[in-house]
Formats: C-alpha cells, sequence, structure tokens
C-alpha cells in the first residue's frame, strides 16, 4: 500500500517515496499549499507557464479527498443544474458548465494513451433514476444536448436492468464523454510530472501561519518560511487555524467506500455495465467494476469526520439491498473521505486579494472542476486572464461552526427523506401501471 492513503487504490499503485520536509526558507514565485488535485493541477498549469513554483503539503500528495475517492470523471459540480441556472442565470451557467467539460478533456488529455501509469481509464458515466419517469429523462438529456451542447443518450428502464440487475432502477442518462480512474494514481503522476518539470514539492510541511499582506507574502511552517509574490490555498478542508476565514468559508462533509472481495461470475451477473454509475439521489450510491470482479460502491453523507463503526457491513447491506444478487458480499476495503463543500455547493476559485489565490470547495465533484482551476488560476496570475470571475457569484460564504454543521447535516437527513418519499410514491405508481402493461411489478 502507496504509504499515507489507506485505501484499495493504494494498493494498485506503485508506491510514492516520502518527498522532502522543509528544513530551511526559500523564495520562489508562487507558493501552493495543498498537494490534492487542486494544488497539483495549479501547480502544473503554473509550471507550464514557466512560473516557479513550490508546494507544501501537511501531509503526503493525495493523501486527502483527491487519493481516497471513487474516481469519477464528468462535466458539471456539486451543485445541480437547476441550482446553477437559479442562481446566475441560463448564459452564465452554460459558460460554467462548458469550464466543467474543458476539466474533463484535461483530465482525459492527462491520463489518455497510459501517460500516467496505472490510472487505467475506463468510458462512460450512467446516471441512473430510482423512480420511473421517462417523460423527465427526456427532457433532461433534451437540455443537456441543446442548451449545454453535451452528448448524452437516454436508457429505457429495461436496458438499464439488462447491465445493472437492481430493481431500484428505471431510466438513466449515459455519459459517453466520462470515465472513470484511480485518482490516486493520477495525483502521482502529476506529481511525478511537476518533479520533472522542476516543481519542488514539500510533504509533511504543513502551514501554520501566514501573512498575506504585503507585495512579498510569507507562508511559515515548522521548518522554514516559504516566501513568495503568489499563494495559492488548495488545502481542501485547511488543517490548522492559518487561515481562519477560508476555513470557515467550507464544511467538511464526509462519504464512504467500500471494495468487495472478488465477486466473479456473481458480479457479472449483477453490474455487467463498466463504466461509473450513480444515482440520482442527493446523497446517493455509486459504485463501479473495479479490478477486474470486485465492485466499489459508496454512499452517505454527513458532517462526522470519524469512520463509523461496522461501515464495511453497512456497506454491503446497502450492495445487497441494491443488487439482491450480491447479498452476503464481503467488503475487503472501507475507508472515509472528507470534502470541503460550500454553502452554495459550487468551487471557490479565484483572487480572493492581491496575490493571494483561491481554489476550494470542489465538494463530491472535484476530478474534472480542481482541474479547470488550476487552468483559471495559473491563467490569472500569467496573463491577468479573469475566466476566474464567473466564479465570483460564489465567493466565501461564512458557514458558521457548528451549527452551521447541524445545520447541513438537517438539511441532508431532510433531502434524504424526500428522496425516499418520492421513489415510494413512483413504486407504487409502477406497481398500479405494471400489470396494465402486462409487466409484472417491481
Ligand atoms: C469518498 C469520496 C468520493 C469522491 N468521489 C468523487 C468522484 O468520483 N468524482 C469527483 O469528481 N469527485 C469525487 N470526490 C471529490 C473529490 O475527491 C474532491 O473534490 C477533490 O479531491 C478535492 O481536491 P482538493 O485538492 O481541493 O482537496 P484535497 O484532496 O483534500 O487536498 C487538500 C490538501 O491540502 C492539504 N492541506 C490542508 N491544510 C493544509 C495546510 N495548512 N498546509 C499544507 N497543506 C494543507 C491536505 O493535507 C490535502 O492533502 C470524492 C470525494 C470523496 C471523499
Amino acid at each position: 500500500m502507496a504509504a499515507g492513503v489507506d485505501t484499495f487504490h493504494a494498493g494498485q499503485v506503485a508506491p510514492r517515496p516520502l518527498g522532502r520536509k522543509l528544513t530551511q526558507d526559500l523564495d520562489c514565485e508562487v507558493c501552493v499549499v495543498g498537494a490534492g488535485f487542486a494544488g497539483l493541477w495549479t501547480a502544473r498549469a503554473l509550471a507550464r507557464r514557466g512560473f516557479e513554483v513550490v508546494v507544501i503539503e501537511a501531509a503526503r500528495v493525495g493523501s486527502g479527498a483527491t487519493g481516497r475517492n471513487a474516481g469519477f470523471v464528468g462535466p458539471g459540480y456539486a451543485e445541480r443544474l437547476d441550482g446553477l441556472i437559479a442562481r446566475v442565470g441560463l448564459d452564465h451557467a452554460r459558460e460554467l458548465w462548458a469550464l466543467s467539460r474543458q476539466g474533463v478533456e484535461l483530465v482525459r488529455a492527462a491520463v489518455h494513451g497510459g501517460r500516467i501509469a496505472g490510472t487505467e481509464p475506463v468510458g462512460g458515466h450512467l446516471m441512473v433514476r430510482r423512480t420511473d419517469e421517462e417523460r423527465a429523462a427526456h427532457r433532461e438529456a433534451d437540455r443537456l444536448r441543446r442548451q449545454f451542447g453535451t452528448p448524452v443518450d437516454v436508457w429505457r428502464a429495461r436496458d438499464v436492468r439488462g447491465v445493472l440487475r437492481s430493481p431500484h432502477y428505471f431510466q438513466a442518462l449515459y455519459f459517453p464523454e466520462a470515465f472513470h480512474i484511480n485518482p490516486l494514481a493520477l495525483a502521482f503522476g502529476l506529481a511525478e510530472e511537476l518533479e520533472r518539470a522542476g516543481v519542488r514539492i514539500f510533504e509533511e510541511t504543513e502551514a501554520l501561519r501566514a501573512d498575506l499582506n504585503g507585495v512579498r507574502k510569507h507562508v511559515a511552517t515548522s521548518g522554514g518560511r516559504v516566501r513568495a509574490k503568489h499563494v495559492v490555498l488548495a488545502s481542501g478542508v485547511p488543517t490548522g487555524r492559518v487561515w481562519p476565514a477560508v476555513a470557515r468559508g467550507v464544511i467538511p462533509v464526509s462519504t464512504f467506500i467500500g471494495v468487495t472481495e472478488p465477486l466473479g461470475e456473481k458480479l457479472d451477473a449483477a453490474v455487467q455495465f463498466p463504466g461509473a454509475v450513480s444515482d440520482l439521489r442527493r446523497a446517493g450510491h455509486y459504485f463501479r467494476r473495479i479490478a477486474g470482479d470486485r465492485l466499489l460502491f459508496g454512499t452517505g453523507i454527513t458532517t462526522r469526520r470519524s469512520v463509523p463503526g461496522g461501515l464495511a457491513g453497512t456497506l454491503a447491506l446497502e450492495i445487497g439491498d441494491i443488487f439482491p444478487d450480491l447479498a452476503g458480499a464481503n467488503i475487503e476495503h472501507a475507508w472515509a473521505g472528507t470534502m470541503a463543500y460550500a454553502v452554495h455547493r459550487m468551487p471557490q476559485i479565484g483572487q480572493i486579494k492581491p496575490g493571494v489565490w483561491l481554489a476550494a470547495a470542489f465538494g463530491g465533484h472535484g476530478l474534472n472542476t480542481t482541474a479547470i482551476a488550476g487552468e483559471l488560476v495559473a491563467s490569472g496570475i500569467a496573463d491577468a486572464d479573469e475566466r476566474w470571475k464567473l466564479f465570483a457569484p460564489f465567493g466565501v460564504v461564512r458557514i458558521g461552526g457548528p451549527l452551521g454543521r447541524i445545520g447541513v447535516q438537517a438539511s441532508y437527513w431532510h433531502m434524504r427523506l424526500k428522496d425516499r418519499m418520492e421513489e415510494r410514491k413512483a413504486r407504487n405508481a409502477a406497481a398500479v401501471r405494471a400489470p396494465a402493461r402486462g409487466e409484472p411489478a417491481t
């Protein structure tokens, strides 16, 4: 297992030796704080523009959400399209959406053709409905195609159940441009590329204090100070108290993943689709085949940070509920990961004061959005490109400490209840319709 990341992914990649720690003061043009995807993509985009970059990471490269996620790369943001349009209007939402698709293409260009070892990209993403609403699926697909230029197909319930043997699923939207990867392999690959380009990455080097007011900014760690003209805060859920205003603008939200034992033909019977799958619940399930005949299965959203007792058993029960053929499958690996969410569920990207840049709050949709954040921040620094201002409506909004967290948790519970009530209603309606069509009720 690659040191620093206790996931199934870590066992699938060559371990990355511990990088150096910062032990002296140094000067550079840009100091990036955090070596998750946001920091790595930003450093890469800056290095490609000729900047002298230093990255400091409190723990290890990819040890945050970056190395622990499901690896789905697809267009969009954590905020849904309806919310985005309601907030900024259709034209602005279209520009933001186009950026999110560019993020997908950046990741594709980095990983395809085996450019980064171990990423193992597999194409396609099915977004399945847990309610029987074919018309709604077509409406959504039309909107994505016509207004957002995104290729998408509608799969009928029968086709979905042909590749996912679950009574819970109805129609799906199929995104051919999306794919899934081993995210830790990508993080390690990006870090290697940075080091080859002369970027210095310091691990186990936490930013403890910062003076971000002067022309030359200072970031202090226990081993030395980094002095830089620009500082990029790409610290996910920031550790310590070094950026209190930024930390108050995000809420840590955890989600959980399990990987089953090898399942052989049992898995072929239940899940034939090789790509990524997620359902449309607000805090739903997401899964994919992994390492041949295992299932990676993720679920849950909570503001609690610790791994719940019995996580593997809970995940196994959820898998058995969705796929009766997989009841009793053992979970061999289970882990939690913590993402940073802003109250508006959109990333915070841009300059927050002269020379101080933020790339944060990517929530559960960070693989494409961190890549585009890196480009926007780098071109902002290098060329005074102001495209990052498209994210200006989604600034740092104070969430409000423990009370804010309780509020967020309560709203997830409320959404979960709503999802379940709507699904029950849809199932009852389908049970009434099915005999009329001569079909078995589900
Ligand atoms: C279980 C799970 C599944 C997910 N699945 C998907 C998915 O399938 N597709 C998708 O698009 N997104 C997914 N996400 C979300 C995605 O992983 C995140 O949005 C993305 O990784 C965020 O990257 P980041 O660089 O902002 O944060 P992180 O990866 O958390 O990196 C931040 C880094 O900053 C460091 N840091 C913090 N404070 C300091 C400090 N003071 N000094 C120095 N360093 C510091 C941390 O140690 C950390 O390494 C998932 C997330 C989780 C947890």
